[in-house]
């Protein structure tokens, strides 16, 4: 017989089939599997009963009951662990086993129902009656019977293996049962379901089980098959990309790239290792050299990377310098580099005495104010050689955009971390010295508020974890000695300004600069210009003939520059051939510098009457202020010259007004002011002035054109007045006074209430200058006309 056991069409041939099922036949116990009629089934036959039936029934007619077993697992089962319903089979083919068991084809005849068993031993035997299935006709059955049939195609079309014969087969059952029972027998069902369709007699609803059972299956496979794709698919994808990144090895390796890109990421490896740094920035370092590793070093992206990581690797995480604290020490080199400032040196060294206790640098952050060129910055760079730490000026003048200090995003081509961070990296240590300059000058516009950004870099309780949007892992700033600079205190953002200490320096006098330069900028021009120490020789005549004739300021930069000037062209003459020590004489300055660019012109101006010198304050020190009147004929009219702010300008009516009532008593002809108009003018006029503190001299400036008396040429005056006659104290003393002994003015009116003031003045100055405090202006007017009205001041200092 060749038949193939897949076969499921071929029949026993007539010969082999016994004419009708007998009443009793042998049973096979089917382990985990239901035969169906008609339908072929290969069994693997091992249990010594199972062996013995098989071998009987092959001497006889070979037909046998096959009976599924309900639990599988039992071995030697009885009549009650079989199901009752099974099928009448015959066997085909045997195959005998090494091990004793066979392999036989059997072929499912009818079904039959297991009645009592006749004999147990050597083999089973039951008596068995004959099933008869129960028929439909019609269209329904037909209809189920195509149903099935699409289902059974669909389901094959899903299987991975070729089946169009499988397909065909099933097309050509014509019985609606068999279809249903070949579907049950072939598609994998479970044991029960298929035993369920075995006892279904019932075509009809035979079919509806099978159908729905299929529908099933093949809802699994469609779920099945969704995942493998997924799964297909990430494979592929990963397998591609694999694929492709060998490719560009191969190019770059080709291309003679290969080693010089491997170079580049040990070495980055090398210095992330190095730069110590904490381990979320490490990881974050990490997972960019493997950006930059998959990237074409040609492209921008590879520079954007590289950029990165190279600030990353160079800022000092765990680089510091030692702290020197020496007290002793950092006094001398605060001396060393600075003349006076006794109060800053003071407290910049109990500064350093908390560090050196508490090893903790929070604190008020330290603010030098004061006009430009009076030491501020210079004394940072001094606290930084104190303590033995880096230095870095970061200039805030101007800047309006956060992103100035707290950098741009990294996603920007070219974009660079903010100055904070690039100041950290230049200097390599995390805890430099830097100077925030002129922080009074930061603006706030639509780029952001660049203060908010400061606050969070000077407030140690944040700043231990500034975030700077390049770099966009914390960095630590809390080590940082942060100093400000300012030149007036009113535009610092008062949040700021909190969490400042604010330390003045108002200028220096003429004694004080002429010391400075001796000591200090003129040792330190001579050797920037290649000099020789001791080369040239200012005498004092010939600085103060500088400070006084080429410069007016209350700092030294335009000293030192002058000075720089004078040691150029000497460094001309030196290198000229001129040999032994030059001395520079008062008489030569001009030789050198050109024609005396200030005079006084005091007596000059004051000559006249009408002209009367008071005293401003300015953010750069402190000025003398011209007040000059004039009058004309006319209708009574106050004019006001020279960019006057409102304040000012009241101030200016009200000394009017004041002179007007006063005017018999002041010796004026009080019908004057029908006929005249007067003018008042505030030379300078390009520049704006402000503020109440002129009005004494506004009185002075009047009183002395109608009475036509001029005023003291070396007396300068502030003070606010009331209208009654009245001075009241104004702010800005010490620079007011500083001004006015800059311009050679030793006599100074200042209202009563001011008198405290005058111990911030420096003692040698208090010495040679002369100072007024009056209540009144009576008062005022007594000390600074030639003329006096005869009134005596009240104090005299
Ligand atoms: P600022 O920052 O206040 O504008 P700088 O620090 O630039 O001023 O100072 C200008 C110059 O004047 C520097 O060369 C500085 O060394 C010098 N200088 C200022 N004050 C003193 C002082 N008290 N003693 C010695 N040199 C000084």
């Amino acid at each position: 017989m060749a038949r193939r056991d897949h076969d499921l069409t071929n029949e026993p041939e007539e010969s082999e089939i016994p004419p009708g099922i007998p009443d009793a036949l042998p049973v096979l116990p089917l382990r985990d599997a239901v035969v169906f009629p008609h339908l072929p089934a290969p069994l693997v036959v091992g249990r010594p009963l199972s062996v013995r039936a098989i071998e009987q029934v092959l001497s006889g007619n070979k037909m046998i009951a096959l009976v599924a077993q309900k639990d599988p697992a039992t071995e030697e089962p009885g009549p009650d662990d079989l199901f009752r319903i099974g099928t009448a089979g015959i066997v085909l083919k045997l195959l005998k086993l090494p091990d004793g068991g066979m392999r036989v084809l059997t072929k499912g005849l009818e079904r039959i129902r297991l009645h009592e068993f006749v004999q147990k031993s050597p083999v089973p035997v039951a008596r068995v009656e004959l099933l008869k299935e129960i028929p439909h006709g019609g269209t329904e059955v037909e209809g189920l019977a195509r149903n099935l049939l699409n289902q059974i195609q669909k389901m094959i079309s899903m299987l991975p293996i070729n089946t169009d014969e499988l397909g065909l087969t099933f097309m050509n059952v014509e019985h609606p049962g068999r279809l249903a029972d070949m579907a049950a027998a072939v598609f994998g069902l479970k044991l029960d379901q298929k035993q369920e369709i075995l006892e279904t007699l019932d075509v009809r609803s035979r079919l509806e089980k099978v159908t729905r059972f299929i529908n099933r299956e093949i809802e699994v496979m469609e779920i099945g098959s969704k995942i493998q794709q997924d799964v297909q698919e990430e494979i592929d994808k990963t397998q591609r990309k694999f694929y492709l990144r060998e490719q560009l090895k191969a190019i770059q390796k080709e291309l003679g790239e290969e080693d010089e890109a491997t170079a580049e990421i040990n070495e980055l490896m090398e210095k992330i290792e190095a730069a110590k740094m904490p381990p979320e920035v490490k990881k974050e370092a990490l997972k960019e050299v493997n950006r930059l590793r998959s990237t074409p070093s040609a492209s921008a992206e590879h520079s954007v990377i590289r950029n990165y990581i190279d600030n990353i690797i160079d800022l000092p995480w765990s680089k510091s310098t030692e702290d020197k604290l020496d007290l002793l020490e950092a006094r001398r080199i605060l001396d060393e580099d600075h003349f006076d400032l006794e109060k800053v040196k003071e407290r910049i060294l109990e500064y350093l005495a908390v560090l050196k206790l508490k090893q903790d640098i929070r604190g008020p952050i330290l603010c030098f104010a004061g006009p430009p060129g009076t030491g501020k910055t210079s004394l940072g760079r001094s606290i930084a050689r104190a303590m033995g730490r880096h230095f870095y000026r970061v200039s805030l003048g101007g800047i309006r955009d956060e992103a100035e200090i707290r950098g741009h995003r990294r996603t920007y081509i070219g974009s660079m971390p903010g100055r904070i961070i690039q100041a950290i990296r230049k200097v390599g240590s995390n805890n430099p010295v830097i100077v925030l300059d002129e922080i009074d000058k930061v603006g706030a516009d639509f780029r952001g508020d660049p203060s908010a950004a400061l606050l969070e870099v000077l407030d140690p309780e944040q700043n231990f974890s500034f975030s700077d949007h390049f770099l966009e892992v914390p960095f630590d700033l809390s080590r940082v000695m942060f100093i400000t600079t300012a030149n007036v205190l009113d535009t610092i953002p008062p949040p700021l300004r909190d969490r400042m200490e604010v330390l003045e320096l108002p200028g220096y006098t003429e004694e004080e600069k002429l010391s400075i330069a001796k000591q200090h900028l003129i040792p330190r021009q001579i050797a920037n210009n290649g000099l020789a120490p001791g080369s040239v020789v200012f005498d004092d005549e010939a600085i103060t003939r500088i400070v006084s004739g080429y410069t007016r300021e209350a700092g030294l930069r335009n000293l030192e520059r002058e000075i720089g000037s004078v040691c150029r062209k000497v460094a001309r003459k030196v290198a000229e051939g001129a040999t032994g020590p030059i001395t520079i004489h008062a008489a030569e300055v001009e030789t050198y510098l050109g024609q005396v660019r200030y005079f006084s012109e005091m007596a000059e101006r004051t000559r006249i009457p009408g002209v009367a010198i008071g005293l401003a304050w300015t953010p750069s020190g402190g000025e003398i202020l011209f007040i000059e009147s004039t009058m004309m004929k006319g209708s009574k009219g106050l004019t006001l010259t020279g960019q006057l702010g409102d304040v000012m300008k009241e101030s200016a009516q009200a000394a009017l007004s004041y002179v007007r009532s006063r005017a018999a008593a002041l010796g004026i002809d009080p019908d004057f002011f029908a006929s005249t108009d007067i003018h008042v003018h505030v030379p300078s006029g390009a520049i704006p002035k402000d503020g109440p503190s002129a009005g004494v001299t506004m009185v002075a400036s009047l009183v002395s054109l109608l009475t036509r008396t001029p005023c003291c040429s070396d007396v300068a005056m502030t003070g606010e007045i009331t209208l009654r006659g009245k001075v009241l104290p104004v702010g800005g003393i010490k620079e007011k006074v500083l001004a006015a002994r800059r311009a050679g003015l030793l006599t100074v009116i200042l209202p009563a209430r001011n008198s405290k003031d005058l111990a911030d003045i420096p003692e040698p100055l208090r010495r040679d200058m002369t100072f007024h405090f009056v209540e009144t202006l009576e008062e005022v007017l007594a000390l600074c006309l030639k003329s006096p009205a005869g009134v005596s001041p009240s104090t005299t200092v």
